[in-house]
This record gives C-alpha cells, sequence and structure tokens, in this order.
C-alpha cells in the first residue's frame, strides 16, 4: 500500500454506528458526499477532499476485513465522539495547511496501486460514473475547478468591482423531495438501532456545496474572499428537468401547499415542496415515492452564473431651469407627452458612470411640469440597481455632476454624492413640517394700483383650507388639508400684473391658493384681492430639507 493510502488526507469522523447507514445509501446510489452528509459530518474538509478518496474511504470503512484504516477511523471517531457537528478543528491535518495542499495531494491517489486497490478502484469507477440519487450530481462532477472557472469566467466578463464575493445557489426543488426520500431510508435503520436522528442535523446539499466551491472560486477569482454576507452575489442555478415530474403527487397530498402565483412558472417552488413535505406523514410519502429515490440517468443542468451587487444610493440638489420639463417620464396611454424628463437628465450620465442595470428616482416633493426649481434646488436621491462599479472617489463624483450639468441647459445638479439607504430616509421624513418658497407671476381681472396690493405682505401665518384639488383628483383621496402659508410680499409689475413672494408650509398648493380651486382653497388670493386672480409662472426658490449634505463648490 502507498503511504498516501495509510495517511488520508481527512479523517472522516464516523462512528461504529454509522456503518449500516453508510452501506445503506451507498448501495441505494448516493454519491461519497451525499453520505457524509447524512451521517451529519460537518466538518468541511472532508467535503473538500477528492470524492473518489471519499468513496473509497467510506468502502474500506465499512468492509468486514478490519484493516487499520477503519481501525483509525473509528478512532478518530471515537476521540469526536458527540463532536460530529464540531467545525474543522476535528479535521486530523494540521489546520495551517492551505486547501491547495491537499488539492495537490490528489493525482498521487492515481500512483502506485497494488492489484488489490486497482480492483478496488475499477468497482469504484462504476459506482462513481452512477448520478447520485440524492444531489443528482451537484456534489459530483458539478462542483470544483471546472465549475469554479465557469463561475470566475461570467464575473470577469462582467467587469464588476468587488471585494468579496457570496456564492447564492438554487436547487431544483425535486432535490427536497429526494432528500426526504433518502432520510426516511436512513431513519428506518436508526429506528431498528433506536438512535435518535433530527432532519435538522443532516448536512445541506448548499451547504456541502458552497464549502467545496469555496477555495477553487477563491483562487480562479486571485484571491477573492468567498464569504457568507458580501455586497456581491454570484447565483449559481441548477435544473433537472428529467426528475421534475417528482414533486407532482405532492400537488394531490397537500394541495393547499400549491396555489397558483402569478409571476411564478411552476406552482412547484421550492418553498412549497418543503412545506408539503412537512405536512405529509411518512407511510403517505412512502406510498407515493419510492425510498431510496430511483437512480437518474442525467446530471443537473447548470443554468447561466447570474452576479448581483446590491444597489448603490445617490443624492443631490437639482434646478430645473425650463417650464416644459416633466421630473418624470410623462406618459398618457402609453404615449410620451415630453421629449425628456428632470430624472432621465440626471440619471443616463450616472448610470453609465456606476455600469448600473436600472434606477429609482425620488426626490423631497415635486414640481410641475411648467414650475421651475431655482435657489439650491431639490433635494433627490436616487437608487442605483446592480452598479457594476460602487466605489466613486469625491473627485470623480464631482467630475460626474459636471458631467450632468454640461449634458442640458435644462437642469442643473449639486452636491452630488454616494449616501446609505439609511440616510435616503432622512430626504422624506418630517418633509411636510419643512417650509418651501415660492415666485408667483399674479395676473388679476380688475385693474390695481401699487397700493392695492401692499396690504398682502404684512399678513403672516395665514392658514388655508385645501380640498384635493381637481387637477390631482384622479390620483389622491378627497380630503381637507389644512396649510399654512408662514409670510408672502409682493412686487408690483403693471395695473394686471405684480410678483407674489410666498414662504409655505411644504404641501401647500399654490395654484389653487391664487386661483381659488373653484372655492376649494379657502381663503384664496381671489378673495383677498376681491377680484379674480391666475397663476402665469411659478418658481420654487427654496425647499428647505437640509439633506443631503452640502459639499463647497
Ligand atoms: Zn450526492
Amino acid at each position: 500500500m502507498s503511504l498516501h493510502l495509510l495517511q488520508p488526507a481527512v479523517m472522516l469522523p464516523l462512528k461504529e454506528k454509522d456503518k449500516p447507514i453508510v452501506q445503506k445509501l451507498l448501495s441505494a446510489g448516493c454519491c461519497a458526499r451525499c453520505v457524509l452528509r447524512f451521517c451529519c459530518v460537518s466538518v468541511q474538509a472532508a467535503y473538500r477532499q477528492p470524492q473518489q478518496d471519499t468513496l473509497k474511504e467510506l468502502q474500506a470503512f465499512i468492509s468486514n476485513t478490519e484493516n487499520t484504516k477503519s481501525q483509525d477511523a473509528a478512532a478518530a471517531a471515537e476521540s469526536t465522539e458527540g463532536n460530529n457537528k464540531s467545525q474543522d478543528a476535528a479535521v486530523s491535518e494540521p489546520p495551517e495547511d492551505p486547501p491547495s495542499k491537499r488539492a495537490k495531494l490528489e493525482p498521487s491517489a492515481t500512483g502506485a496501486l497494488s492489484e488489490e486497490d486497482t480492483a478496488a478502484v475499477v468497482k469504484l469507477k462504476d459506482e462513481v460514473s452512477g448520478v447520485c440519487v440524492v444531489c443528482l450530481g451537484i456534489l459530483q462532477e458539478l462542483c470544483g475547478t471546472p465549475q469554479a472557472v465557469k463561475i470566475a469566467e461570467a464575473v470577469t466578463a462582467e467587469k464588476y468591482e468587488f471585494d468579496s464575493l457570496v456564492l447564492s445557489v438554487s436547487l431544483p426543488a425535486q432535490l427536497c423531495v429526494r432528500e426526504h426520500s433518502c432520510w426516511l431510508h436512513v431513519k428506518k435503520e436508526l429506528r431498528e438501532k433506536s438512535v435518535a436522528a433530527d432532519k435538522d442535523d443532516v448536512i445541506q446539499v448548499k451547504e456541502a456545496f458552497k464549502w467545496i466551491m469555496q477555495g477553487p472560486v477563491t483562487k480562479e477569482l486571485g484571491g477573492v474572499a468567498v464569504v457568507t454576507r458580501s455586497l456581491f452575489e454570484v447565483g449559481i442555478e441548477f435544473t433537472h428537468p428529467e426528475t421534475d415530474a417528482d414533486c407532482h403527487f405532492l400537488a394531490s397530498t397537500c394541495p393547499d401547499c400549491f396555489k397558483p402565483t402569478k409571476n411564478k412558472q411552476s406552482v412547484f417552488t421550492r418553498m412549497a415542496v418543503v412545506k408539503a413535505l412537512e405536512k405529509i406523514t411518512d407511510a403517505k410519502f412512502l406510498k407515493h415515492y419510492p425510498c431510496p429515490p430511483a437512480q437518474p440517468t442525467s446530471s443537473c443542468i447548470p443554468q447561466d452564473v447570474q452576479c448581483l451587487h446590491v444597489s448603490v444610493f445617490v443624492a443631490g440638489r437639482y434646478n430645473k431651469f425650463c417650464r416644459s420639463l416633466p421630473q418624470t417620464p410623462w406618459v398618457i396611454d402609453g404615449e410620451r407627452r415630453m421629449e425628456s424628463s428632470v430624472e432621465e437628465l440626471i440619471a443616463a450620465p450616472i448610470l453609465t458612470s456606476f455600469r448600473a442595470n436600472g434606477f429609482n428616482f425620488s426626490s423631497s416633493g415635486r414640481e410641475d411640469v411648467d414650475v421651475r426649481t431655482l435657489g439650491n434646488g431639490r433635494p433627490f436621491a436616487m437608487e442605483l440597481l446592480n452598479p457594476h462599479r460602487s466605489r466613486l472617489s469625491k473627485v470623480e463624483m464631482k467630475q460626474l455632476q459636471e458631467t450632468i450639468n454640461k449634458s442640458s441647459d435644462k437642469i442643473r445638479v449639486r452636491d452630488l454624492q454616494i449616501v446609505t439607504r439609511e440616510a435616503m430616509s432622512r430626504m422624506k421624513e418630517g418633509e411636510e413640517e419643512k417650509t418651501k418658497s415660492y415666485t408667483a407671476l399674479i395676473w388679476t381681472q380688475k385693474p390695481i394700483q401699487r397700493e392695492d396690493i401692499t396690504f398682502i405682505d404684512d399678513i403672516k401665518e395665514l392658514t388655508l383650507d385645501q380640498k384635493t384639488p381637481l387637477r390631482v383628483l384622479h390620483r389622491r383621496a378627497l380630503a381637507v388639508r389644512q396649510r399654512v402659508i408662514h409670510s408672502m410680499n409682493t412686487r408690483f409689475l403693471d395695473s394686471h400684473h405684480f410678483y407674489l413672494g410666498l414662504k409655505t408650509q411644504a404641501g401647500t398648493y399654490i395654484k389653487e391658493f391664487v386661483h381659488g380651486d373653484f372655492g376649494r382653497t379657502k381663503p384664496n388670493l381671489c378673495q383677498l384681492l376681491k377680484t379674480d386672480t391666475d397663476i402665469l409662472e411659478l418658481d420654487v426658490e427654496s425647499v428647505d430639507v437640509d439633506w443631503p449634505p452640502s459639499i463647497p463648490e
């Protein structure tokens, strides 16, 4: 026997009681790693070693000939008695050994073999060629370096910027059915031995897959850490059409669990299948589904790798200098009414810089299409969806702001900065209590003298009752809201026109205050001046929200 067989890379922490389970699972067509899972082995290194090595060890362990290795395995198991769920500390090799060193042991395994070893390998190859009845190949040839290369290629092709990544694995729903069938298979054995067992102690396929893939993915991406929490998620999905029908019997045993939903292609979602499996009795399950599961002819099919970076939030203030520009795209009956919008003009250069897939725009209030926003501008914030780039320096943000400002003379942006999701809510909170300043160009029906309007300058804290304006009634509930005009000032223009400055509580409908909205806003300017008045132009002069923080020019 060669040296490496006497000193396996990982000593499997199996106990004597595991022997019949290992035997049962191997003959049922489980792969070596699934056997470890059902024996609740939580030593990660045991999954990372080549599956052929694990299979050899398992076969040696169950063989009746009491060779040194199974004794060793049993001894090792005894030393970790009651500690099967322990972490890598239970591994017999020095913990400082990097995974790469373990991997190097692999080729030598096919080195010098004695006759009886060769026989064992031949037998083992037959079994390896079979697709595992539980994981459907996922813990066999579907995890390892080729898969890691595929993941690394997908991530690199999309040119994402990231420090670490989290792997997310999506498995076909029928895997739960097969897992359950296999568990019942094991449970029967355990019950005969009166061993207490908990399905929750079985290591999940996802978990084992991640343990195995971490090292190879890190290696292929040049050292990027694969962690459990990260801003960057790499999704791997497997399907297995051959066994899709495995779940179907559950629909008749638990119809409540499978209600059609709008967005799902199939009612057999993983969640629904898990729920149905929790409800079904063992007897009923065994009546409808083979135990152990039937042997599949093919492995799972890996789908395209999906990358997703969490949103980045950008905030600033905008001016709008144009009286024919809506804040958001103006579409009526599927047809565009205006060629652009504030949010599109701001978003386009930002999306390009962050290489994001989309955005959500929000602002502190909004102005009508014909209203300008002057002064320091209106605070806004944008959520950038799936940004491929997430960090821009202050200088780069400044340059981005300039790019936006050069792209159009209809808008201007200042204080552009990256903010947190939490900080964004500061823009919305207490919005109603904030004040806003406006300038309105007023027309009067009756001719006016300079002194006819000066009394308005003395009006302070005027409370208005505003019924929901007719023009917004189609999208807002009918209500009477009280709003306060803190102060006003006038600037006479000619006998039918003057400028009216207003400082108001946010949310005051200015146009309705001026023309009265058929008496729906009281008091109104018509009543105060005792003549019909109308508003010809309106500018927002300031939105007094102290967020986002101003950035010195
Ligand atoms: Zn398996």
